[in-house]
């Protein structure tokens, strides 16, 4: 048994409908395919048993889609075949995404009783007008049911997510949707904030390119991205990494694992892992996975020592402590410095980044181009 955390995540690709600015992995099915599906994750889950022997599982993400479109019994279904198989430690976090109006009460319940103890749920807006034009299935009551469903039958760590820059959104609707998810009864223990991405092949693409003035500028955007850290740190929410802010003790240990290059299997169409140093993934097409749901995988991408440098810094600049000096050192043999000496005299030179004893952080400046001081890092 290694002590060293390996994390599990499960792609559930299924949605009632595509949302309007959507490109993930995921569209509409009917039930036997759902049904179908969840045999063939157990099929992998089971097959693949040599690369998770001996481990003991730090977390476990559904993720899609959406899981809580699958029917019932199949959340209870895939976290039996893992339980049966796999050494979870005391205090795995086993997270499910869901959307409302996909989870009655009976679902709810059944996760519970398997042994989901976080949920992640798709909100994105609490204005009614702004879930249409998104495209979401879903009113801000259905939300509201959802939620106090949720509470009742016990989670007690929940995750809402929420969009800024809907087409048409103004400054005011949306401090009014932060602010209405912080003074829920029990307000969540963590809140996702991501800005809106346009991605080519999406409604959104086509709706921007016909009326660019419905969009936010980048200038506005940036805006309400100070402000809701502002607003979320007087309700007691930390800023943890670039858009996830949580109550102390709440950050998401699965996505925490990610930023910090914990070992990861992926399972599911489209599914990725980190493994041994290497990343692979499973192919993205449904029936091919349905057939062999282990004969899909891509050839494993070996990553050099430079690939794996790169990864620790621009994965665990995304985390507002930033990345830890010893720790790069204890890993690389190495210092960050000896590395990345160029990128980051210039950083800081340029107030992107701060350095502090033990640490190299992006500054507030510095996580508003996030994106362009992390492709400094690439060797
Ligand atoms: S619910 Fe999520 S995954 Fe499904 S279509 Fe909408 S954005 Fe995409």
């Amino acid at each position: 048994m290694t002590n060293k955390p390996l994390e599990i995540y499960l792609h559930i690709p299924f949605c009632v409908r595509k949302c309007a600015y959507c490109d993930f992995l995921s569209g509409s099915a009917n039930g036997e395919t759902m049904l179908r599906y969840t045999a063939a994750l157990c099929q992998e889950i089971q097959l693949r048993k040599s690369e998770y022997q001996g481990r003991r599982i730090s977390s476990i993400f559904f993720g899609g889609g959406t899981p809580s479109a699958l029917p019932l019994g199949c959340i209870e279904l895939l976290l039996k075949t893992i339980t049966g198989r796999m050494e979870l430690s005391p205090d795995c976090e086993i997270t499910l995404e869901m959307n409302p109006g996909t989870a009655v009460k009976e679902k709810l319940a059944e996760y519970k009783k398997a042994g989901v103890n976080r949920l992640s749920i798709g909100l994105q807006s609490t204005n009614d007008e702004e879930l249409c034009t998104l495209g979401r299935i879903h009113t801000y009551r259905q939300f509201q049911d959802t939620y106090e469903t949720a509470r009742e039958v016990g989670f007690a760590n929940i995750n809402v997510d929420l969009i800024s820059a809907v087409p048409g959104q103004t400054k005011a609707s949306f401090l009014d949707s932060l602010r209405k998810i912080t003074q829920l009864t029990k307000p969540p223990e963590h809140i996702s904030v991501y800005s809106l991405i346009i991605e080519e092949g999406t409604p959104f693409y086509q709706l921007y390119q016909d009326k660019p003035a419905l969009f936010l500028s980048e200038e506005e955007d940036r805006d309400l991205y100070h402000e809701t850290k502002a607003l979320l740190n007087t309700f007691g929410y930390d800023r943890y990494e670039i858009s996830n802010y949580a109550k102390p003790g709440f950050a998401c240990r699965h996505n925490m694992g990610y930023w910090n290059r914990a070992e990861y299997l992926g399972f599911g169409i489209g599914a990725a892992s980190l493994y041994k140093e290497s990343r692979f993934f499973n192919s993205d097409i449904l029936e091919d996975y349905l057939e062999n749901p282990v004969g899909v995988r891509s050839t494993p991408e070996v990553l050099s020592k430079k690939d794996q440098m790169s990864e620790f810094m621009f994965l665990g600049l995304r985390l507002c402590k930033g990345v830890s000096k010893s720790e790069f050192q204890r890993i690389f043999g190495t210092t960050i410095r000896n590395v990345f000496e160029e990128a980051i005299s210039k950083s800081i030179r340029e107030k992107l980044m701060l350095e502090t004893r033990d640490s190299f952080m992006l500054t507030d400046y510095g996580l508003d181009v996030s994106n362009y001081v992390m492709s400094r890092f690439l060797l």
